[in-house]
């Protein structure tokens, strides 16, 4: 009960909560109350698993990796297949959920920051798909980076604004994205796309990805008629591993792995802090400020994680692990040739992980890789890295 209790307030333990300027903190607030409105209503529950189903195609399949497990000679590995939502990734789960939400509380128009793009062509999927106005803000250096996922984006209807202050990075989109969000929060909805942020972001982006989870217990208990021994999943902001966890977390033969980038490693390295208004493990440079990270999977490249792993790892609830550059790559051809499945690189980071752990387990034990996305769009650039 104690921890529900905090919860609603949007902690974790010590982390979480929301460290914003008034003005914003009204608009949390009413997005709070809205959000517990109309989570549970049975109305809402209906049209979102409609929209889950007819539209994204899910449920996902919980596929058996049988040329991987006999490969790897341990554990029998299961992999759960966000790749195959429509877009490609585990984000539209969360972009459809929140742009219902939205309707109900009767915005017009979404707004959304993006860094690589991939969130952004989630929002300007969902917005496409429910007619409505879309504007995502893209530091001006992103915007030249991803020339082809801005293209994208408007292809979809929806309108990249380039932001030129600061670095021309994601954090000045956000911070850009906030203050439209200020002054035009009457009819606008920030559509954002990870476990993070200001309470109560971390609650209801679990909420909409916690399906992942929801279906792969479900699944297991029907091929295996146990349940796994881990669950893994790449951690970048954590979207995609707390709903592969969620409903897990209070299963406690159930193993909780969260994989980052070693070049990345907030949750093995990271103390705690605020940043982009709510507290964290994040890395900090000797200054004292966010560490400039670096991924080659773009999704992982953020110095911080939600406020939820940062508590699953300093209770020992949750476990996190790092991999090499070398190991992901490696997962990415192996998984490609034995499964006829190319993995998102961010994704491959969870399968470089289970590589290691597998062979240590028995035959009959069962790991959970979640597949958050397809691996197209990485494509050329393995190709550059592969035979450059
Ligand atoms: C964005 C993205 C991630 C990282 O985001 P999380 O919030 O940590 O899930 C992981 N995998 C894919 C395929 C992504 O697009």
């Amino acid at each position: 009960m104690e921890d529900q209790s905090l919860q609603q307030e949007g902690y974790f333990g010590e982390f979480g909560g929301s460290f914003i300027p008034p003005e914003l903190q009204e608009v949390m607030n009413y997005l709070t109350e809205q959000f517990n409105k109309f989570k549970d209503d049975p109305e809402f529950k209906e049209e979102l698993s409609y929209y889950l189903r007819e539209y994204v195609g899910r449920q996902s399949p919980l596929t058996y990796a049988e040329r991987l497990t006999e490969a790897w000679g341990g554990a029998k590995i299961y992999l759960k297949r966000e790749d195959l939502n429509h877009t490609g990734a585990h984000k539209i789960n969360n972009a459809i959920g929140q742009i219902l939400l939205a309707k109900r509380m009767g915005a017009k128009r979404i707004i959304a920051e993006t860094g690589a793009g991939q969130h952004g062509v989630a929002t300007a999927t969902a917005c496409a798909m429910f007619n409505m106005e879309c504007v995502i803000y893209m530091g001006a250096e992103d915007t030249r980076r991803q020339a082809l996922n801005v293209f994208r984006i408007e292809l979809l209807g929806a309108k990249v604004v380039p932001v030129d202050k600061g670095q021309g990075r994601l954090k000045d989109a956000v911070d850009e994205a906030l203050g439209d969000l200020v002054q035009n929060y009457k009819n606008t909805f920030y559509l954002l796309g990870s476990a993070v942020g200001p309470h109560p972001f971390p609650t209801m982006v679990k909420h909409f990805q916690a399906v992942i989870s929801e279906e792969s217990k479900r699944q297991i208990l029907e091929k295996e008629g146990r349940l796994p021994d881990a669950v893994i999943a790449c951690a970048g902001g954590g979207s995609n591993a707390i709903g592969a966890f969620a409903h897990y977390i209070d299963e406690p033969s159930v193993r909780l792995i969260g994989v980052e980038p070693d070049q990345a490693p907030t949750l093995t390295e990271g103390v705690p802090g605020v940043i982009h208004g709510f507290k964290c493990l994040v890395l900090l440079d000797e200054q004292g400020e966010p560490r400039k990270t670096y991924s080659i999977a773009a999704g992982l490249d953020y110095p911080g994680i939600g406020p939820e792993h940062s508590h699953l790892k300093v209770s020992g609830r949750g476990e996190y692990a790092t991999v090499t550059n070398e190991e992901v790559l490696e997962a990415f051809q192996e998984l490609s040739r034995t499964e006829g499945i190319i993995p998102a690189l961010e994704s491959a980071h969870a399968v470089a992980h289970a590589k290691k752990l597998a062979p240590g387990m028995n035959r009959d034990q069962i790991l959970i890789v979640n597949l958050s996305g397809r691996g197209d769009k990485d494509v050329e650039q393995v190709y550059h890295m592969l035979r450059a």
